[in-house]
């Protein structure tokens, strides 16, 4: 089969994190008889300086002619000054938008062979800690209504978490499927305690989980549902959430089960389409010096494999290699320990790609 990939490799480490999931993909393609054709578009601070705008809309085109988007990250110290509307994260969120992609699927896996880089007790992660993070990503927040304002009490700032019942719903539909395919478990996370909003969420989520039988559904309010992810990480299954619940969480679910430069996400809608990136930022502290981490990218890329293409062999296939190699004992920096051997971003990728045959 022929698969079209829209392609933006981003700023900072982004090109590095992006050329070692692309040459990934390739081997793929050579092993399991598929051609991966791959049209990079801009986006971000390197569209900014050459097209004078963050998300072009050539990229917006190319991406909705896309089978898939790969994306390495955005941003960056240089477009840091300017206005909200015109930096580069901006074309992320215009451009998850523009594609009708609502989930966000961020799993937080602790690997075997990574036990040691998870700053929990021992006791806490021996059946290491496996959780899938469902996060509405196209409104709440983020998306609300926002502004400034003069009252009696002088200038201020407001913004507007606004949900509506079809935006719950899809979301929520979203994270009952996936927890259908693991341990069948959904924890919705709300402030139900205090926002009007989060009780509309609660009341959908019920709504909906009526059509799973089969899954057990529970409620936690976020304050809550930070600290249990500390106290208890294996409690949880699929975790359901809003734009910014879901954004904190993944953090931290991403902070336990290691390091940032291991965690894949998915952003899906209605149809096919997905875009897949790594979870973390475009780290400029080491831009261009072959440390950075391409593990999350390249799982990213198996991610689109399995929910864009449906090659769950294949998507299978490089989460294998990775593991592989982590249990040769290979790390970049940012998850080194003992006696581990130090790789950079390229032989990292290599020895993935040696992996998979
Ligand atoms: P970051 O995730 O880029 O970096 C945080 C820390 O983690 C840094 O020390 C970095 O070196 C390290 N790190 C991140 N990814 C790594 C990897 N793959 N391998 C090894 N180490 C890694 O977060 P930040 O520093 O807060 O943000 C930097 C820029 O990225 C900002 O401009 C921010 O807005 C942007 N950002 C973009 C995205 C995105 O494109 N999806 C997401 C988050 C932040």
């Amino acid at each position: 089969m022929n698969y079209n990939i829209a392609v933006i490799k981003g700023d900072g480490i982004g090109p590095e994190i992006i050329k070692e999931a692309t040459l990934v993909l390739d081997k793929i393609g050579q092993v399991y008889k598929h051609e991966f054709r791959f049209t990079e578009v801009l986006a971000g601070g390197s569209a900014i300086d050459k097209k004078g705008e963050c998300l072009p809309k050539e990229t917006i085109d190319v991406c909705k002619g896309s089978d898939a988007v790969l994306l390495g990250a955005v941003g960056g110290p240089k477009w840091d000054n300017l206005p909200g509307e015109e930096r580069p994260e901006k074309a992320l969120l215009n451009l998850r938008k523009e594609l009708g992609l609502y989930a966000n699927l961020r799993p937080a896996i602790l690997f075997e062979e990574l036990k040691k880089a998870c700053p929990l007790k021992e006791d806490l992660i021996k059946n290491g800690i496996d959780i899938m993070v469902v996060r509405e990503l196209t409104g709440g927040i983020y998306f609300g209504e926002r502004g400034r304002r003069d009252k009696n009490m002088g200038e201020e700032a407001f913004d507007v978490e606004l949900y509506s019942i079809k935006e719950v719903r899809r979301i929520a539909k979203k994270a009952f499927e996936a927890a259908n395919k693991r341990n069948k478990k959904v924890t919705s996370v709300d402030k139900a305690n205090v926002l009007e909003s989060s009780r509309l969420w609660r009341k959908v989520v019920e709504e909906v989980s009526k059509d799973y039988p089969d899954i057990t559904l529970e409620h936690m309010y976020v304050d809550n549902a930070s600290m249990q992810l500390i106290k208890n990480p294996n409690q949880f299954d699929v975790i359901l959430t809003t734009n910014m619940f879901g954004d904190i969480l993944s953090d931290e679910a991403s902070m336990i089960t290691g390091s940032i430069g291991m965690l894949p996400s998915a952003s899906l809608g209605k149809g096919n389409i997905g875009m897949y990136e790594p979870i973390h930022g475009s780290a400029p502290d080491i831009k261009g010096e072959n440390k950075a981490n391409p593990i999350a990218t390249i799982l990213s890329a198996a991610m689109m494999l399995r929910h864009s293409f449906s090659l769950e062999k294949e998507a299978k296939a490089i989460e294998k290699a990775v593991k592989k190699v982590l249990t040769k004992n290979f790390r970049t920096l940012d998850i080194i320990q003992d006696d581990n051997k130090v790789v950079g971003t390229d032989n990292m990728g290599k020895l993935i790609i040696e992996e998979i045959n």
